[in-house]
């Protein structure tokens, strides 16, 4: 046991985590060189396209130092705020962390976010400046942001460039001297913790495991402790990244156990699985959904479909909540709670490609509390749930308390940015002379939408935020509804403060006509409030040449196409019904 090592690289999103991976496993041979590719753990198909890491991913390594021979286990993490819970989850199966930091960038908000989970779990931080080959790297400053957070000599720095290897033996060094092996329980029991999980069709579910004590092996009959499933191991191994079949896995060890479980409610994030008695480990405080939106199969016959890719995609992304839901104009569905905007929209293209699902998506909205007159109070997830103004006596929306953390000189633009939210501003304390962190209060939903892209813009990628929940506060708001050809569509009927709403609604419109298609007639798309329309836009009916195909004189073939198409518009029309594409409402989804 004491040659093996769990650690996990944490940082802000895209300081070089799955990059600083790849040398790892290069190094210690894990991959050959022949299969490897620019951070090959990430690799579902959403996370290679966008560059970025959605999913938290295992990796057993060996490593000679000193003569000894050493298993280290590594796992690599998401950066952005939206998937903490990934991180949290991550930090509970290992001994220690490698803090990266950009060294062109600095300290930003999730690597002060995620260095206090680290720091609540007691993990040892290696602290390592990356990037150090790029031409605007800022290594003194850098190096002084990082001794002054974590009180460390700046000599006891790491510095170095994952793109091209530079110093990268030297941290697995300092993972084996700095963190502490594993500590071994008894042998009287096996347990462990299950910490991520994905379906397979024949081995059943695959829970990702950190073994705590005992050891574990195929045939052994399993219980999970909070499901009360039992079954008999299918198969155990680890993850080389790929499933790697093995006779045992030991305490101490990260691995994964088939369960053969089919059902996927039964094995839970969190949940301890066991072989005899024994007390559950110290689980996970679930993440609480901030973000809802209404899920519906554009083709109503496919509901089963949609509810059977939920409970799998529940497996691989224990964040994810859902809910039945119906509608009149839709069907049967699911109210979806996410924890921020990229998760859901994240969630909605995996769906797409995944499951290959049409979708009709809702307007996302956070929860609002709604007190009627009568002194009743209901909590609302949709706007279309809030269905009579008139009966409401105050509406309360969710807070947050949040963090910028920003290089000062983009002080006078952020401060700006906040004041045209409805943020309330709080306090600005400094990390080091260049960097300030800047506090406010502010409601979740100003954040949600578009915030972060704004944040990115006016600071050319430099500030970044994190928050937390802050309870409720009364606000303005009003529904702004949707008519497309008349017909009110629920999806795109949002809350919004009363001041905005005539903007708002302008800004929808506008960009919907944008992306519906033209049809055979003029569509009119309208933003109402409470039945007034505060904006109009018309989409302009399609004139298609059906006849440009056809040269030469044959006039009555030109006849008879026109006499068809006349017919066909003719038919459109009486309907009136507008088709509109599921692209256009995951369009909406990312303003
Ligand atoms: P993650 O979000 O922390 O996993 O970051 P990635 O590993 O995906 O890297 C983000 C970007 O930074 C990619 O474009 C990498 O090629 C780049 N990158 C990572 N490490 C280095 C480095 O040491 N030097 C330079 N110049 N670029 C790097
Ligand atoms: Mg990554």
């Amino acid at each position: 046991m004491r040659n093996i090592r769990n650690f996990c690289v944490i940082s802000h999103i895209d300081h070089g985590k799955s990059t600083l991976a790849d040398r790892f496993l290069e190094l210690t041979g894990t991959i050959e060189k022949r299969k490897m590719q620019d951070q090959v753990l990430d690799q579902m198909e959403l996370e290679r396209e966008r560059g970025i890491t959605i999913k938290l991913q295992p990796v057993r390594m060996k490593y000679n130092f000193e003569n000894n021979e050493y298993i280290l286990n590594l796992i690599d993490t998401p950066g952005h705020v939206d998937f903490t819970y990934e991180v949290s989850r991550s930090l509970a199966a290992v001994e220690g962390a490698i803090l990266l930091v950009d060294a062109a960038k600095g300290v930003q908000a999730q690597t002060l976010a995620n260095l206090h989970l680290a720091q609540k779990l007691d993990l040892m931080i290696i602290p390592v400046i990356n990037k150090i080959d790029l031409p605007n790297a800022r290594v003194n400053e850098v190096e002084e942001e990082l001794s002054i957070l974590l009180c460390v000599a700046p000599g006891d720095i790491l510095k170095i460039s994952a793109k091209n290897g530079t110093g990268v033996n030297k941290i697995l060094e300092s993972v084996i001297k700095k963190i502490k092996p594993p500590a071994v329980g008894s042998d009287a029991t096996a347990r462990a913790l299950i910490f991520d999980s994905v379906f397979d069709t024949y081995k059943g579910i695959i829970a990702y495991v950190r073994v705590f004590d005992g050891s574990f092996k195929s045939g052994t009959e399993i219980k999970l402790l909070a499901s009360k499933a039992g079954n008999e191991i299918i198969e155990v191994g680890y993850f080389s990244p790929q499933l790697n079949r093995t006779e045992n896995i030991l305490a101490g060890e990260i691995g994964y156990i088939a369960t053969g479980l089919k059902d996927p409610g039964l094995v839970r994030v969190g949940d301890t699985i066991l072989v005899g008695g024994g007390q559950p480990l110290a689980g996970y405080r679930e993440p609480r959904p901030v973000v809802f939106a209404s899920f519906y199969p554009e083709n109503s016959e496919e509901y089963d479909l949609l509810k059977d890719a939920l409970a799998k995609l529940k497996l691989t992304d224990a964040s994810l909540t859902y809910e039945p839901e119906s509608s009149p104009a839709l069907g049967r569905g699911f109210r979806l709670g996410f924890l921020g905007m990229l998760h859901t929209e994240i969630i909605s293209e995996r769906l797409r490609r995944e499951f290959k699902l049409s979708l009709v998506i809702s307007s996302p909205s956070v929860e609002y509390r709604i007190t009627k007159q009568l002194g009743e109070v209901i909590l609302i997830r949709s706007a279309a749930a809030l269905s009579d103004m008139s009966l409401v006596e105050k509406i309360e929306e969710p807070m947050v308390d949040m963090e910028i953390l920003s290089p000062a000189s983009y002080l006078g633009l952020l401060m700006k940015l906040m004041s045209g939210l409805r943020s309330r501003y709080i306090a600005t304390d400094y990390l080091t002379k260049e960097v300030v962190i800047l506090k406010y209060k502010i409601p979740l939903a100003e954040i949600v939408t578009d915030f972060y892209d704004k944040l990115k813009s006016i600071s050319s990628g430099y500030a970044s935020m994190s928050y937390e929940p802050a309870g409720y506060q009364e606000s303005d708001l009003i529904r702004l509804d949707i008519l497309v050809a008349g017909d009110m569509v629920e999806q795109f009927s949002r809350m919004v403060p009363r001041e905005r709403a005539h903007d708002e609604g302008k800004k929808i419109v506008a960009r919907l006509k944008e992306l519906i298609p033209r049809q055979w007639f003029v569509i009119a798309l309208q933003a109402a409030i409470g039945g007034k329309i505060v904006a109009r836009e018309d989409i302009s009916a399609l004139r298609k040449d059906v006849t440009g195909y056809l040269y030469g004189g044959d006039v009555t073939r030109k006849k008879k196409l026109l006499e068809k198409q006349k017919r066909g518009k003719a038919r459109m029309k009486e309907s009136g019904k507008v088709n509109i594409p599921q692209e256009v409402f995951l369009k909406m989804l990312k303003k």
